[in-house]
């Protein structure tokens, strides 16, 4: 793997590995910038076929976090770890005390980087984590809201796409409030049920799936919202279809099946390529990128630096329907699809050095 060469092509950059013998970290950690400020991203573990999987994810991963403090106009940059999960991970045999023995390590590690990266939760990490993380550096966000920090950020992302889906609404779709709209949730954990039940208090219609039919279930029970299949949910017909389950929902193949008019919802990297989006677009259909739409949480967040506060938090998650409508302009000003705008905009606030 040519590793300057990625790291060039993306507009690095650092890229830093940590090793612990004791404990068996190998943990690499990528600062994309820190133009705007300290650099902020999850620390994710897992399990990686090479190492060189392990670069090529944490370096995009840092890069979309860039992107996504810049659109959010968040004073700070982007960073990523990827933890290679050692092995026996999450087995009785390997212990809590191992596990606390990694993050302390892995604490240290983010400690040496002098506050340029800050870490917090992310896939296979949890509060708990970020507790150990706390007790070897100040460098980490994510408190439970018992210890005065920003707790579950669900709550905020769902918030936040909400008031994006308000903008395509009104933008998009010439409907000032959601009364009577018709949104397709396709998963149901976190996000995508406080999602729902966002959307049924503005007055919306709901179609919704997950593959767990408990959950599903349940949740239709309390918003009186449609069940379908997970394998029905995209060709729903409808007036907004919101992924809010795994990444890379939207190919270029599902395209020309879709029957909704825009999609809006919380789901990282939901377009699988380039392409997908290209074809949306050449089909009039409007398309929230995710990492504006999905926000709230990062803003959530970054709320720690300043000293926690819930009502800023949510004020400016609140500005995400600015955030989409800006885009929804500018995408028609220029003819260009409005991931490419998102894009754009990222660039330009990273470039001008100013959130
Ligand atoms: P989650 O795991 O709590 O929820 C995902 C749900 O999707 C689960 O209920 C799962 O059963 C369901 N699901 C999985 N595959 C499915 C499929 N094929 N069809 C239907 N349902 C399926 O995760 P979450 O925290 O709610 O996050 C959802 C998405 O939003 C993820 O892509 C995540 O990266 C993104 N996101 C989350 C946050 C946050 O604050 N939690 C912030 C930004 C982005």
């Amino acid at each position: 793997m040519e590793i300057f060469e990625t790291l060039s092509q993306l507009g690095y950059g650092e890229l830093h590995f940590g090793r612990d013998e004791a404990s068996g970290l190998r943990a690499i950690v990528a600062i994309h910038s820190t133009r705007l400020g300290p650099a902020i991203g999850g620390s994710r573990i897992r399990a990686y076929a090479t190492e060189a999987d392990a670069i090529d994810d944490v370096t995009r991963l840092a890069q979309a976090m860039t992107y996504k403090a810049a659109v959010a106009r968040l004073p700070h940059g982007g960073g990523k770890a990827v933890l290679i999960a050692p092995p026996g991970l999450n087995t009785p045999a390997f212990g809590a005390d191992k596990r606390t023995a990694l993050f302390r390590a892995f604490g240290r590690f983010v400690d040496g980087l002098a506050g340029r990266y800050v870490t917090t939760e992310d896939s296979g990490t949890g509060a708990a984590d970020m507790d150990v993380i706390r007790t070897v550096t100040k460098h980490v966000l994510g408190a439970s809201a018992e210890k005065g920090g920003s707790g579950d950020p669900s709550p905020l992302t769902a918030l936040g796409v909400r008031r994006g889906i308000e903008a395509v609404a009104e933008h998009v779709l010439g409907k000032p409030a959601l009364t009577g709209l018709h949104v397709a949730v396709q998963g149901v954990g976190h996000v995508g049920a406080y999602l729902a039940r966002e959307l049924k208090q503005a007055g919306a219609r709901l179609t919704i799936t997950d593959v767990d039919p408990a959950r599903r279930a349940a949740l239709a029970a309390e918003l009186g919202a449609t069940v379908v299949e997970p394998d029905a949910i995209l060709e729903t017909e409808c007036d907004i279809l919101a992924p809010c389950a795994l990444g890379g929902a939207l190919t270029e193949s599902l395209v020309p099946r879709l029957r909704c008019r825009a999609v809006a919802g919380a789901a990282n990297n939901q377009l699988r390529t380039a392409e997908a989006g290209r074809a949306l677009y050449a089909r009039g259909i409007f398309y929230a990128p995710d990492y504006a739409i999905n926000a709230g949480g990062l803003i959530n967040v970054a709320e720690e630096f300043a000293g926690y506060d819930k009502d800023r938090a949510r004020e400016k998650t609140l500005a995400i329907y600015d955030t989409i409508s800006d885009i929804i302009a500018r995408s028609r000003r220029e003819n260009t699809p409005p991931e490419v705008i998102a894009d754009r905009i990222a660039q330009e606030v990273v470039a001008n050095g100013r959130a």
